[in-house]
């Protein structure tokens, strides 16, 4: 394939620039392939009595409404599927076969166009949604994958490790693409499902990566094991985590075990994408000791407005709100304006990054999924919205507490009784029983107006059987077993 043309300036326009730029993407990719070529939105479009032409940029896109999640159980609806007839007679297309010749033109639109990868949503609650890419998205893959390798400041001739569970998932494919767009050794392990936690460190051991992109709760398993075999990994130099929150306690715990390891100076960054996005952000490297200073977005292929999820209105720059993304540049699926349903702490921020000095937009603060937020009918608390994010927090600073779940449950599994909410535990360290039941107690008490009915103790191996750690794409931390009334 044909290398994709880099934008230098995704990193360095000023905002007015930037916002130029945006709106003639938008206006393309509306004009030329969304609105002709979707089913929901040539719909939409028309219901709504707009035209393509009336979204003149990003401004004029809360003239449309959002697009939710519940919406994508039609996923073909959102497929750019053109009319061939309607292509050859757009002017671009035109354009292109008068200087290339007709032969060129048509091979130009099928590698633009023709879906040839699908990832889906991991669908744990919903049905699973595939998203279709075209080699045009698998440019951007790559392209985007090479930026976050930039943004980590890694290095090409170095050894990089893909810990995410094979699977037809962003994260995997993502990772996959960042090795040959950055043009360096990528080995994939395929997590822990293909190979087992043994034979990714076997693996690991081998070849001694200077960098590893994982989930953080399977690779902090593979430290712990490494650790607990004494395995050394003194090449490591980078960890780029995703496919699940990272807190700040499970940074600390990361880094002291790569210490251990022979690793003292690792930088751990973290990512942040999601599947209708057809792409993931990274934090860039912070200084030594340094925090992390949000996740880069790239504003040629990806923008992004943050909402107040309750009145769905713009909310300013730096103000928390709920995360809504549009892409510039994708083909195959197209989601305009979806809402993720993810809640960023510090909002968007177009100031320059105060670590690598780059321009572009970036999302700051802690990301919280508002599925985290569940409503619990526990003693006196009847209906209680709680935010176990706050809490996930907490749990993961508790010295002494390894691994966890939180369970909740129905007494005597009856819908009408009131809620259970039980805490599963892996202590470490050897750390007495009682003081960590304590412990969970007192973190409880910060976050929430409760305590867990019950603290279970466990082993390693039985909490990672619970978390389904290697082959869950998303650890389970907290998990609903209560019976609805429907059921
Ligand atoms: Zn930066």
């Amino acid at each position: 394939m044909k290398p994709r043309p880099t934008y230098p300036w995704w990193a360095t326009t000023s905002r007015d620039e930037t916002h130029f730029r945006q709106d003639v993407l938008l206006r393309r990719l509306l004009h030329d392939r969304v609105v002709p070529f979707t089913a929901y939105y040539s719909k939409l479009f028309r219901e709504h009595g707009i035209e393509a032409g009336d979204i003149r940029g990003t401004d004029d896109l809360a003239k449309l409404p959002f697009t939710s999640k519940r919406l994508l159980e039609n996923p073909k609806d959102f497929v750019i599927i053109p009319d061939e007839s309607a292509l050859r007679h757009q002017w671009s297309s035109i354009r292109h076969a008068l200087t290339h010749g007709p032969a060129a033109t048509k091979q130009m639109l099928e590698e633009e166009l023709r879906p040839i990868l699908m990832t889906s949503t991991t669908g744990r609650s919903a049905a699973p949604v595939p998203f279709l890419y075209t080699k045009h998205d698998i440019a951007n893959l790559e392209e985007g994958g090479r930026r976050m390798m930039e943004l980590a400041n890694s290095d090409p001739s170095w050894r990089h490790i893909n810990a995410f569970p094979f699977a037809p998932h962003l994260a995997f494919w993502l990772a996959h693409h960042a090795g040959t767009g950055f043009n360096t050794f990528m080995l994939s392990t395929g997590g822990g499902k293909t190979m087992g936690t043994d034979g990714n460190l076997r693996l690991i051991g081998k070849v001694q990566p200077d960098a590893i992109i994982a989930m953080p709760t399977f690779f902090y398993h593979l430290l712990q094991q490494s650790a607990a075999e004494k395995i050394q990994w003194p090449n490591l130099k980078r960890v780029v985590l995703g496919g699940e929150k990272v807190p700040n306690g499970m940074r600390k715990k990361l880094a002291a075990l790569c210490a251990e390891l022979g690793a003292p100076d690792v930088a751990i960054m973290a990512t942040y994408g999601f599947t209708e996005a057809k792409m993931a952000w990274i934090e860039c490297m912070p200084e030594k000791g340094g925090k992390p200073t949000g996740y880069h977005i790239y504003p040629d292929m990806t923008f992004i407005e943050i909402i107040d999820p309750e009145t769905g209105e713009r909310v300013p720059d730096g103000h928390p709100g709920e995360i809504v993304c549009t892409p510039l540049d994708a083909r195959g699926t197209v989601v305009i304006r979806y809402r993720t349903g993810d809640l960023v702490e510090g909002g968007l921020t177009w100031e320059k990054c105060p670590c690598c000095g780059r321009t572009c937009p970036r999302l700051l603060g802690k990301i919280s999924r508002v599925s985290d937020i569940r409503r619990l009918n526990i003693g006196k608390l009847k209906g209680t919205m709680v935010d176990f994010n706050a809490l996930e927090n907490l749990l993961d600073d508790t010295e002494g507490l390894g691994a966890w779940q939180i369970e909740l449950k129905k007494r005597n599994d009856d819908p009408l009784e009131s809620d259970l909410v039980l805490v599963h535990a892996a202590p470490s360290n050897g750390c007495d029983r009682n003081v960590l039941k304590q412990r969970i107690s007192n973190r409880f008490g910060q976050a929430v107006e409760f305590t867990p009915n019950d603290i279970v103790f466990h082993s390693w191996d039985e909490i990672r059987q619970l978390q389904g750690v290697g082959k869950e794409l998303k650890e389970q931390k907290l998990v609903d077993h209560r019976p609805t009334l429907e059921n």
